[in-house]
């Protein structure tokens, strides 16, 4: 009887260990696709995004935009107000993206100030209205620097539609980031869509 309760409470303290293993590995797999600036995901959580979303939209033939915006200008804040002021405008840029697209939208940093957002069910248009709340509100952002300088920031923005045959969604995203060339070259501070 002894041994079959001490084999009981062994049992129950391996599965505890199990279950508290298991919480971390799963707390570890968030943290590896979070951007630890932003709280947005980072790069690795849009790759396993996008492949489940590409998948979905082959298989329904449902709409899905992406976009991609980087911060104008943003070697300049970094040269004459340093990098932690460069920092609050990354932040600032991603809060603005948080307000603004829907729930079901995504939102990713993607790397040092561009990010890349994922709209499924929403056509070029609809995804063309978004940014340009998005631009909107990112004119109205104000990062306070030293000496009382105000900072003002502007994105530039590509978009592209997912088309069929694009097996992994790589078309879509170089497609987006071809417009985003555009949108800098027309003069930044612009949205444009792929064509
Ligand atoms: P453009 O309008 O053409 O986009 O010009 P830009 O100055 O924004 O473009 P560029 O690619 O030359 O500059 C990007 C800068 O972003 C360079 C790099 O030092 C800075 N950067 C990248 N990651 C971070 C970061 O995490 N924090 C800060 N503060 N700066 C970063
Ligand atoms: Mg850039
Ligand atoms: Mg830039």
């Amino acid at each position: 009887v002894y041994k079959r309760q001490e084999l009981g409470n062994l049992a129950r303290d391996i599965n505890k260990m199990a279950s508290s293993l298991e919480g971390l590995y799963s707390q570890m797999a968030t943290l590896a696709k979070t951007d630890q600036l932003t709280g947005l995901m980072n790069r690795h959580g849009f790759e396993e995004i996008q492949a489940r979303e590409v998948s979905s939209a082959k298989r329904y033939g449902s709409p899905l935009s992406l976009a991609m915006l980087d911060i104008d200008h943003f070697k300049k804040v970094n040269d004459d107000y340093g990098h932690d002021v460069g920092d609050e405008v990354i932040r600032a840029v991603a809060n603005c993206c948080q307000q603004v697209f829907r729930d079901c939208d995504y939102c990713f940093r993607y790397g040092g100030e561009e990010f890349v957002v994922l709209m499924p069910q929403t056509d070029v248009d609809a995804a063309m209205g978004a940014l340009e709340r998005l631009r909107k509100a990112v004119e109205k952002i104000s990062v306070e620097a030293s000496g009382g300088h105000e900072i003002s920031v502007t994105v530039s923005a590509g978009v592209a539609a997912y088309r069929k045959g694009d097996e992994t969604g790589a078309l879509q995203l170089k497609q987006a980031d071809e417009a985003l060339y555009s949108a800098k070259r027309a003069g930044r501070n612009k949205s444009l869509a792929f064509t």
